[in-house]
């Protein structure tokens, strides 16, 4: 039989595996992507469960606006596209009395929502937006997302920083930065920029839904920078998010990539200590089959299948192999209810009547409470139980996409995408086994929280429920361990060079010719295409690529050899 083989073999077809595909592809390299399901896309992924009414199991929020991979890969050209939303998100108050929108392109009108909560807090709106639409913002974000984590042996200093030297440019912000930044939580640094309670508890949720969660010391930085890094984007995928992932298998395969899907990669090879290609498992195409890479294997799995299922215990340290078992992977796992409805949630109140003149994609409520936030955070990541409705222990977050994108439903309906975070499943105090039992009651909770707020959540209103657990995440997409939309927790000991472990810190591994692209290496999660532009630095080196002009890499990269040389 002939010999199967690629210069690079991509284990995983998630947006970070297509992404890593596909710049190779660019740059000439024979690469393919073997995918376990029967799609590519990993958590982007958009499923229509009644015909005509798309939905989204996983990733439906679109953070990815300041990524470089838009103009290299050329998504447009393969169809990506972006609807703006004029308001991007509205969060409601407890009384109902008052709503803070957010969003990048109706000033006006976000003006007249902070004006609900006094002059200061809108004159403060303002300075957000000197803030956002500086070049020098879109600079302070690339510094910490899209630019590999420094290598050993380089200074830490906080001058030597990237988003240190990044933040001292942006307007406002540098005038406030001062390095004991460094070590404090997003909770800490919103006390310094924010001064009401809906202010901190807005930012904290930004950080904690889709970063590090808002008391973990030291991640102040990153906590704070996302609320940026959302208001940036403020548009939708039209289509839904698969359509991301699709543009960029296309991109891939318009520069002769090959993609193997059904085909679960039951083994990463190794031979002397180096990653020699996969052996393909399952009843798919490729089953029992070898695809030998002749240059790397690439991983998009999560860290702890790679090390702990797809590669022979016996070729790796057994410090290091504990270390992938002891990988945290609190703070990232969320409930999550799709609904279809024939009228968007009617909020009562004064709220109310504004967000029924201008409905924002995104709604939060209550946000003028940083107590129930706390316990909400407490209930979940420290005592690993379900939150309780009704009893101040949740804030409820929804995304309802199709007001600005009609693909997503017939005319006269809407979709909702509700999501709070639960306990990691393998944490969960009262057993995995007993987990699922919950999701009937946190979805009957939820409803009557909806009811407590809105005038219009009734069964005459609801056509139709798809409610998933983290535990339902993680058997839909086995990338999701935990069902870990950041895959293992973004804390201070699991980041940068750190994350997923030091070995691995730069998306190398302990063995030679494996390298990591999936959202469980540096900068996590978020289908940011992050990793994969990150990894590419790497990987011009070691194997001597020649991207085309197309390629630039970050200002703040610094190469092994510069520091090995001395020359830095
Ligand atoms: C509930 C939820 C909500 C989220 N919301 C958002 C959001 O709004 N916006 C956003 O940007 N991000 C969101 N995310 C996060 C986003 O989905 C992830 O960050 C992203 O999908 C990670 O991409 P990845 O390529 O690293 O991994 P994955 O998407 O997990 O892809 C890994 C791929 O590898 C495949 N695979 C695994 N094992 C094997 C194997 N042995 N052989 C072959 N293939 C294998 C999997 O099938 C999968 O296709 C959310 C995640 C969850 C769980």
């Amino acid at each position: 039989m002939a010999r199967i083989s690629y210069d690079v073999v991509v284990v995983g077809g998630g947006p970070n595996g297509l992404g890593i595909a596909a710049y190779l592809a660019k740059c000439g390299v024979k690469v393919c992507v073997v995918e376990a399901r029967t799609e590519i896309g990993g958590g982007c992924e958009t499923i229509e469960p009644i015909p005509g009414f798309r939905i989204e199991p996983h990733a439906a929020f679109n953070y990815a606006g300041a990524s470089p991979a838009w103009e290299q890969l050329e998504l447009g050209k393969y169809g990506l596209r972006v609807v703006p939303c004029d308001i991007w998100g509205a969060a409601v108050s407890s009384d109902l009395k008052r709503v803070t929108v957010g969003g990048r392109w109706n000033k006006q009108v976000v003006r007249e929502s902070m004006l609900m909560w006094g002059e200061d807090v809108a004159a403060q709106t303002e300075g957000l937006y000197e803030i956002m639409e500086s070049p020098e913002c879109r600079e302070f974000l690339r510094s910490i997302y899209w630019t590999p984590p420094l290598p050993e042996g380089y200074s830490r200093e906080p001058k030597d920083l990237p988003w240190v030297k990044a933040i001292k440019k942006v307007p406002l912000l540098s005038l406030v930065y001062d390095d004991s930044w460094l070590e404090m939580s997003t909770l800490d640094i919103t006390n310094i920029l924010t001064t009401t309670e809906a202010q901190k508890v807005g930012l904290c949720i930004a950080a904690w839904d889709s970063g590090p969660g808002f008391l973990s010391k030291g991640m102040g930085i990153v906590g704070a920078a996302i609320t940026f890094l959302i208001m940036y984007s403020s548009g939708v995928f039209l289509g839904g998010m698969h359509s991301y992932a699709h543009a960029t298998m296309r991109a891939a395969l318009a520069h002769g990539a090959t993609f193997y899907t059904n085909s679960p990669v039951e083994e990463i090879i190794v031979e002397d200590g180096e990653a020699k290609g996969v052996r393909v498992g399952g009843k798919g195409p490729m089953a029992d089959k070898v695809i030998w890479a002749e240059r790397a294997v690439i991983s998009d799995t999560h860290v702890k299948e790679t090390f702990l299922k797809l590669i022979d215990k016996k070729h790796l340290d057994r410090g290091f192999y504990q270390k992938v078992k002891d990988i945290n992977l609190n703070g990232g796992s969320l409930m999550k209810v799709d609904m279809i409805v024939k009228e968007l949630p009617r909020f009562k109140g004064k709220a109310g009547e504004f967000m029924d003149k201008h409905p924002g994609v995104g709604t939060v409520f209550p946000v003028d409470r940083l107590d129930v936030l706390t316990n909400h955070r407490k209930a979940v990541d420290a005592e690993f139980r379900f939150p309780r409705f009704g009893k101040d222990e949740v804030v409820l977050r929804t995304l309802r996409s199709s007001i600005y994108d009609p693909t997503r439903c017939p005319p006269g309906y809407h979709t909702i995408y509700n999501f709070w975070p639960l306990p990691v499943p393998e944490y969960y105090v009262g057993g995995i086994e007993n987990y699922n039992k919950h999701k009937e009651e946190q979805v009957e909770g939820m409803l009557e929280m909806y009811r407590e707020y809105c005038t219009n959540m009734g069964d005459d209103n609801i056509v139709a429920k798809f409610a998933m657990t983290p535990l339902d995440s993680s058997f839909r997409n086995m990338g999701f361990v935990g069902g870990n939309w950041e895959g293992i927790r973004p804390c201070d000991d699991q980041w940068c060079d750190r994350r997923p472990v030091p070995e691995c810190g730069r998306y190398r591994t302990p063995i030679d010719r494996l390298y990591l692209v999936n959202q469980t290496s540096y900068p996590g999660g978020l289908a940011l295409m992050a990793v994969p532009y990150n990894l590419m630095h790497i990987l011009i080196e070691d194997l001597d690529l020649k991207p085309g002009g197309w390629w630039y890499p970050s200002p703040y990269y610094v190469s092994d050899k510069k520091v090995s040389s001395g020359d830095v």
